[in-house]
């Protein structure tokens, strides 16, 4: 399967780490939309929310564990943050790999929808 985060995970495609474990794998947006923009993602491919299960939905507890464990390491859990995760094409997701954006560093708009 040809998956652009899976190659990243798998180092075939070179990133800028932040944190990695057995189960969960983070490095910086290419085209980060804040000061800190850290992409979360599980090392099992999921493509999208629409595939999370009860099988496979505990790493998605890990990855909020993550978020907030980077969010004190990268200075930003303080004045605040906002992790997002788009699902399919009225979100405007563009990987199919089920990622989590950790944002922060500056003042985020407010913007639901
Ligand atoms: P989505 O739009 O699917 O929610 O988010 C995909 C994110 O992946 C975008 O913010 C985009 O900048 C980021 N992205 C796409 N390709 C690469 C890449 O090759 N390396 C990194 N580090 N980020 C990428
Ligand atoms: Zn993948």
């Amino acid at each position: 399967m040809d998956c652009l985060f899976c190659s990243i995970i798998k180092g075939d495609i070179p990133s800028a780490k932040v944190y990695e474990d057995e189960t969960v794998y983070a490095f910086k947006d290419i085209n980060p939309m804040a000061p800190v923009h850290v992409l979360i993602i599980p090392k099992t491919h999921i493509s999208s929310m629409n595939d999370v299960t009860p099988e496979n939905s505990a790493v998605i507890a890990h990855i909020y564990e993550v978020a907030a464990k980077l969010a004190k390491e990268l200075g930003i859990a303080e004045n605040g943050f906002r992790v997002v995760s788009n699902c399919g094409a009225d979100a405007g997701q563009t990987v199919f790999h089920l990622h989590f954006h950790l944002l922060g560093g500056k003042k985020l708009k407010v913007e639901m929808c």
